[in-house]
């Protein structure tokens, strides 16, 4: 398993911008020991790779603290996410939308209120299914050491050929993945070829299109990404929400508008939700961040 540990790719010099990664990466790392850890437990029979239909998220009254002697960082997060389709959930930095991702993941427990996946409360699904379920795609994702393939196929053991390809060609990934040296099996971070922003990201959400996710769970990438790799993300992410739920928390103008549904949230609460045109008619600051085009916040 340590030969999995991640190389965090980043100019040097740029010493801070790498102890965020180093810190994103040490989170990463925590996600995947937790997902190696399922896997030896004899218990959590099915592992890593569900398949199946689109599965819809509600949060009820959540009301969720990191501890006893913390803040409040959720006092009342109550939405809906309805089976198959795109919500995108925004708001200013700090709102809880990253909490909400580790909770459906059950990362954490909130005090209050109840939340449901697949229309069944997550406490009541065995946390192997639970997991096995969703996938996970973090902000800045992270590149593993080993080839290009390895990358790919981390966390589903046994995907074919075909699988590969395919979540390559949906990722975009294929004529990136065609011009290498040596395909599939050039080695990608820094003992290799070094990719993107946005590149990273592809590769991220291809590993989680390789468990088969019945929710799909995106924070999207705050680097600021050229005009060919924002479209194709766009592209991407557009075309996977036409096959399994995506839940993403959305830094970018252009995602949220290819949205089927908005969430707003802020200090902890849902404050409105809608349709892009809905909130730019109803909610001032909704209009405020796509003033910004959401770069203000992360
Ligand atoms: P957002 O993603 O909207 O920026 P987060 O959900 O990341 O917001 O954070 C909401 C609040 O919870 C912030 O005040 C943040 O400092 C705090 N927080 C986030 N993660 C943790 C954690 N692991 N432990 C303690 N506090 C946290
Ligand atoms: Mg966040």
């Amino acid at each position: 398993f340590l030969l999995y540990l991640f190389y965090l790719v980043s100019p040097i010099g740029q010493i801070i911008q790498s102890l965020t990664q180093i810190q994103n990466g040490l989170a990463a790392v925590t996600r995947i020991q937790e997902i190696a850890m399922l896997r030896t437990e004899p218990a959590a029979a099915p592992v890593a790779r569900a398949g199946g239909e689109p599965v819809g998220v509600t949060f009820s009254g959540v009301v969720f603290r990191y501890g006893e002697d913390r803040p409040v960082v959720h006092h009342d997060v109550t939405f809906e996410v309805p089976a198959g389709g795109m919500t995108a959930l925004v708001g200013p930095s700090g709102a809880g939308k990253s909490t909400v991702f580790g909770l459906i993941e059950r990362f954490y427990e909130p005090q209050e209120g109840a939340i449901t996946v697949g229309g069944r409360d997550i406490r009541d699904w065995p946390l192997g299914e639970l997991r096995a379920m969703l996938g996970y795609v973090e902000q800045d994702a992270p590149v593993l050491a080993g080839t290009f393939r390895e990358n790919l196929v981390f966390g589903a053991p046994g995907a074919t050929d075909e699988e590969v390809a395919r979540a390559l060609a949906r990722t975009r990934l294929d004529d990136l993945v065609e011009r290498l040296p040596e395909g599939l099996e050039t080695p990608v971070g820094h003992r290799g070829i070094l990719l993107s922003g946005g590149e990273r990201q592809r590769v991220a959400i291809a590993r989680a299109l390789l468990r088969r996710p019945r929710l799909l769970l995106l924070d999207e990438a705050t680097s600021q990404l050229d005009a060919v790799n924002e479209m194709r993300l766009r592209e991407v992410v557009a075309e996977v929400a036409r096959e399994t739920t995506v839940l993403v928390i959305a830094h970018r103008l252009s995602t949220v508008t290819g949205a089927d549904r908005i969430v707003v949230m802020e200090a902890g609460r849902v404050r409105a939700w809608g349709t892009h045109d809905e909130l730019v008619a109803a909610d001032a600051l909704y209009r405020e961040l796509a003033a910004t085009q959401f770069l203000v916040s992360s």
